[in-house]
């Protein structure tokens, strides 16, 4: 197969430039995540294992491997091991390393994959680059698709008068990153972003001084922020944790309640705790915490998959706002949200959002981008 010209195709593998991953024998996270088959994988599957194959409908009909119990990890995996290892899904080849399909090719990596906070073992951007060219064919019929996708949403855009410059938000967020790292800066750009008018950030006063009022109503917002993202109707369907001894913790909220809970390799559930949210203090990145922190939202912002997050919700909305305040605001949200769930971990574990706090924040929050509606699509 050929290798992908940028020329004919657009492709942009900056994320992972003079990044390194290896794989850890004894994380096995991204084997909770149901694997999907590739067309061409399918018959392999169907003749060896026609009872661990299920069809899911949504959000297209696919073929995928079964869990074990219904819900837990992979039912290949076996002692820690994939049994079916020569013939795993593309899907689990090509983890932790995701490729987006929007008016051009952006492969992500995947920061819940401890294996890439390590900085040794296989070179991030030769690894990226070789999976484009075993996959030039797929990504070609898959960008025609998205492209189509991107053209009708620009254009209900410019009927409904709504301007889509991506480049000049994006230098404007880029610009103002360390402002960031008060939340205070971040419940400004949330208050803003809900006003009709169209907004900027240079309009937005650097430093603010919160009252008690506004900083108990920080907080809240930041709470149901997070609570929100950690609702679910069970305990199989909310993002995993796993913690830097391998062990999956499941966050679990409903009705404003929270409930911590661990899922053994069987996927065996034992409830842990229960957890009160309000006693959960808001903090704010320290030291090398900070760093950490900028430098993942400026990931956020280089990422086409988040872009079309934000085009996602403007059709969502029926093309009634501007785009820089729901980009913003969707920036300001995820940014309180991952602050929130790197404070809970650290109330519960002990600690503060230094580079470990943040670092372990960052590690439970970022599958979950995966997971968010986009315009164009994951591959
Ligand atoms: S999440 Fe990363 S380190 Fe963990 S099993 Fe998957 S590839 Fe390996
Ligand atoms: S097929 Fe193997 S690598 Fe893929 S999710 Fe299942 S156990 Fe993990």
């Amino acid at each position: 197969m050929s290798a992908l010209s940028s020329k004919e195709l657009p492709v942009d593998l900056s994320e992972l430039e003079g990044r390194k991953f290896v794989c850890l024998d004894e994380c096995q996270l991204c084997c909770l995540c149901q694997p999907e088959l590739l067309e061409k994988e399918v018959p392999y599957f169907k003749r060896n294992f026609p009872d661990r194959l299920v069809v899911r409908r949504s959000p297209h009909k696919h073929t995928a491997l079964a869990l074990k119990n219904g819900h837990g990890p992979c039912s290949f995996l076996d002692g820690g091991r994939c049994s079916v290892y020569p013939n795993r899904p593309h899907y689990c080849r090509q983890f932790p390393f995701h490729v987006h399909l929007s008016e051009r090719v952006q492969v992500e990596l995947d920061l819940s994959c401890r294996g890439v906070w390590l900085d040794h073992g296989e070179d991030a951007q030769a690894f990226g680059t070789q999976l484009l060219a075993d996959n030039s064919a797929a990504l070609r019929r898959g960008i025609e698709d998205s492209r189509e996708v991107y053209r009708v949403f620009k254009a209900n855009c410019s009927e409904a008068g709504i301007a889509i410059e991506p480049g000049k938000l994006r230098r404007e967020f880029e610009s103002k990153l360390p402002l960031m790292t008060d939340p205070a800066f971040l419940g400004s750009i949330l208050d803003r972003s809900m006003e009709e008018d169209e907004m900027t950030l240079a309009e937005l006063p650097e430093s603010r001084i919160l009252d008690a009022k506004a900083a108990e109503e920080l907080q809240l917002a930041a709470m149901e922020t997070g609570l929100e993202s950690l609702a679910a109707e069970d305990t199989f369907s909310t993002p995993v944790y796993c913690d830097p001894h391998g062990t999956w913790k499941i966050f679990v909220s409903q009705d404003s309640e929270l409930d911590l809970y661990e899922m053994d390799r069987e996927g065996k559930i034992s409830r842990l705790r229960g957890i009160v949210p309000k006693r959960v203090p808001l903090l704010a990145p320290e030291g090398e915490g900070k760093k950490l922190f900028t430098d993942y939202l400026a990931t956020l912002n280089r990422r086409d998959s988040f872009l079309g997050y934000a085009y996602y919700l403007i059709d969502d909305y029926g093309y009634d706002d501007s785009l820089s305040n729901v980009y913003y605001g969707a920036m300001a949200t995820s940014a309180l949200d991952l602050l929130w769930r790197s404070s809970l971990l650290a109330h519960i574990w002990g600690g503060r959002l230094d580079q470990e706090g943040m670092r372990e924040g960052i590690i439970f929050y970022d599958m979950d981008r995966l997971d968010a509606p986009t315009i164009g699509a994951f591959m």
